[in-house]
């Protein structure tokens, strides 16, 4: 519970004092003094506590009637029930968070990967915002020395010259860059990637996937909400969370049951951002009609990797290579990354998670990045589009001062929504509205 009402609504519960920031064990008691559980009861006052407010924790049992009995108890007293996220939209409107600070906890516990959750971690401890301030009391300092030459017109263009405006916006735009790389590498960390597994019945997709899966990280769970048939599983390639999604049910049918579970694959393959198209190696050389025919079927802007499986039996060493696209038009070759290996004795396997992370465009080290959603990517963007014009107007002969301090401010605020210093009341309604119950 949290809120100036705490203190009154926790007498009427714990019978005893509760010391600051101690664990109490007491009787939790109900409207006729009966004792409903007991547990440990921790207070802390405001302003020291997550939210700002005067907050207490009851910790109780855990089994739902009794969790029941105790919520309706204190609802009985004066509390309400939290609404999603109310606890961290409180901490943030008390500044005790920043808001990229409360979009870390929601990604805390929504991370799908160990590399994620550390990404969120940071972003949660404010390593994400701090670069973000960085980068913004810089513009700061470039934002005065502006808006002095504006105000003082005696202090004419020279003084920028002189405080050396261009080398100090150069600066941050390259710093800016480097946090909108580091970002796009979280982005890829936070929403990670959607692979379709393809191929003529046989071809060994479901050993693929079963040894892509077996990495000692992996976690293969059926998603929540799908049936059987939808055929996606979470694996995780280096930290790097992907939603693999098996075709082998795509077959004409009359059956409903299976043609919503069609329906449904096809609208993943159509958000898919990579295409593995599975060949037999021992079949003969390349690629037969067949997988020709499954090759056309996939839309025509998805990426696709061509495996070459079975090495083993096809008397192959596993590798990688590049080859012209069948089909490409000419003049405008397309190159295809065709990887060989043997899903049955793993051979290659390396080669295949290299080549899918390349294509992703991650990497080596994701330790660095911070777990960034693409309304932070916009923002990182916007201001580096302003900053880019910015520096295009410092450059002229007669720079116009008035647009340059304008797109100086632009860039600026673009970066304030980040951290909340300038984010308008219905996009933290949305945000806040996305974590669960009880944060
Ligand atoms: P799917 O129908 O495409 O899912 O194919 P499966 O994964 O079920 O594989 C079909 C058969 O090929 C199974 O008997 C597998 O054991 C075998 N198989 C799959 N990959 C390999 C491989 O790399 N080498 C060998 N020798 N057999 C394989």
């Amino acid at each position: 519970m949290s809120g100036p009402a705490v203190p009154a609504v926790v007498a009427g519960i714990v019978a005893r004092e509760l010391a600051p920031r101690a664990a109490t064990l007491a009787a939790f008691r109900g409207a006729r003094g009966e004792t409903l559980d007991q547990g440990v009861a921790l207070y802390f006052p405001a302003p020291r506590s997550y939210t700002g407010e005067d907050v207490v924790e009851l910790h109780g049992h855990g089994g739902p009637a009794v969790l029941r009995l105790l919520l309706a108890r204190c609802v009985e007293l004066g509390a309400r029930l939290a609404r999603p996220g109310e606890f961290t939209q409180r901490a943030f409107l008390n500044g005790k968070l920043d808001l990229a600070q409360a979009e870390g906890v929601a990604d805390l516990i929504d991370a799908a990967t160990a590399t994620a959750a550390r990404a969120a971690a940071r972003s949660l401890s404010g390593a994400f915002s701090r670069e973000i301030n960085e980068l913004a009391d810089a513009l700061i300092e470039l934002r005065m020395l502006t808006e002095a030459t504006l105000d003082f017109p005696e202090e004419d263009i020279d003084f920028l010259r002189a405080a050396d405006a261009r080398g100090r916006l150069s600066e941050v735009r390259a710093r800016l860059a480097g946090v909108l790389a580091r970002a796009a590498q979280g982005a890829l960390l936070r929403d990670g990637l959607t692979v379709v597994l393809v191929g003529r019945p046989n071809v060994g997709k479901s050993s693929l996937l079963n040894q892509l899966a077996g990495d000692a990280v992996a976690i293969v769970t059926p998603i929540a909400g799908t049936t059987r048939d939808a055929l996606q599983s979470q694996i995780e390639i280096r930290g790097i969370p992907l939603a693999i999604v098996d075709t082998a049910g795509l077959r004409p049918t009359d059956d409903p049951i299976e043609t919503l579970g069609i329906g449904r694959t096809w609208a993943a393959i159509e958000r898919a951002d990579l295409a593995l198209v599975l060949v037999d190696a021992a079949a003969g050389d390349g690629i037969t009609d067949a997988d020709a025919a499954i090759l056309a079927e996939l839309p025509a802007r998805l990426r696709r990797l061509i495996v070459h499986n079975k090495i083993d039996l096809a008397g192959l060493a596993a590798s990688v290579e590049a080859r012209e696209a069948a089909g490409s038009d000419r003049g405008r070759a397309e190159t295809e990354r065709h990887v060989f290996l043997s899903a049955k004795t793993g051979a290659g396997l390396e080669l295949l998670r290299d080549a899918i992370l390349a294509i992703a465009g991650a990497h080596e080290d994701m330790e660095g990045t911070f777990l960034a959603r693409e309304r932070h990517l916009v923002a990182l963007r916007e201001a580096a589009a302003r900053l880019a014009a910015a520096e295009a107007q410092i450059a002229a002969a007669a720079p116009p001062l008035e647009l340059f301090a304008e797109e100086l401010r632009a860039a600026h605020t673009s970066l304030g929504a980040i951290t909340g210093e300038f984010t308008p009341d219905d996009l933290l309604g949305v945000i806040f509205s996305r974590f669960c119950l009880g944060k």
